[in-house]
């Protein structure tokens, strides 16, 4: 027995493999455009999400979500950056030269790297963004990339966080030394705040107020603008007054999805 091709083998809460099909029960053959959904013939517009915000506002964490739900992958740049240099490519040394000087990637290298990764199989039927574009000319560059994806729907949420929340949310973080894993804690106690590992949690050397307020003037000068130049394309999430948990970010997001 023939099972159609999964689209998205990397995400495992693809909603293809709660169905299996055999071809026989397909009347036209199974292109690039068409899955199997509930045992009808979909062609499916590449649903192409872009997730604005400035730094702590959850972008990660949201964008996570939604590539568990629609299942498409979320793409950060940074994670691309790694796996090019991983699997040693010309393009992941130009990138590694860069990051080890401590300078920016140039913009050429981030739309090369960008096109490899939303090329790739997985990315048939769209993908998110998350960290990207940063700015205008990006935004630019990628109007271009764009227009070769057939029938892409465009999706751009901003998610409006208050700056008090945002600092907020850097002063309770903690993470762990050995595993990486990441807390939010309201009060820290150095002699009974662990982790699950048994490591005494710390504070990120750069997880500070000042380093917060450059990164938001970053944002503000170089992201901000996108917002205008996006315009009424741009859907807005807020948290505002109180934080909300990160489920409640990302119900918020879907609804405006959905
Ligand atoms: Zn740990």
């Amino acid at each position: 027995m023939k099972i159609l091709p999964i689209n998205n083998l990397s995400n495992k809460n693809n909603i293809h493999k709660q169905y299996k099909y055999t071809l026989a029960s397909i009347t036209k053959p199974a292109s690039c455009d068409t899955v199997c959904f509930k045992g009808i013939n979909k062609t499916v517009a590449p649903k192409i999400i872009i997730l604005l915000g400035a730094p702590n506002s959850g972008k990660g964490t949201c964008a996570r979500q939604i590539a568990q739900k629609y299942s498409i992958p979320q793409i950060s740049l940074g994670d691309v950056f790694r796996r090019e240099i991983k699997y040693g490519t010309a393009l992941g040394a130009e990138v590694k030269t860069y990051m080890e000087s401590g300078g920016l990637v140039p913009d050429n290298i981030i739309i090369d790297v960008l096109t490899n990764r939303i090329t790739q199989e997985d990315c048939k039927n769209g993908f998110i963004l998350d960290g990207f574009p940063r700015t205008i000319p990006q935004a630019e560059r990628f109007d271009e990339i764009l227009k070769n994806i057939k029938g892409a729907e465009l999706r751009i949420i901003n998610l409006d966080v208050d700056k008090k929340i945002l600092y907020k949310r850097s002063a309770n973080r903690y993470i762990c030394p050995e595993c990486s894993r990441v807390y939010s804690l309201e009060k820290f106690d150095p002699k009974t705040s662990v982790c699950e590992c048994g490591s005494k949690l710390i504070k990120r050397a750069d997880d500070t107020p000042d380093v917060l307020t450059k990164r938001l003037e970053n944002y503000e000068k170089q992201t901000m603008p996108l917002l205008n130049y996006y315009g009424n394309k741009v859907d807005y999430v807020g948290i505002h007054g109180i934080d909300v948990p990160a489920e409640e970010t990302f119900a918020r997001v879907d609804e405006k999805l959905g």
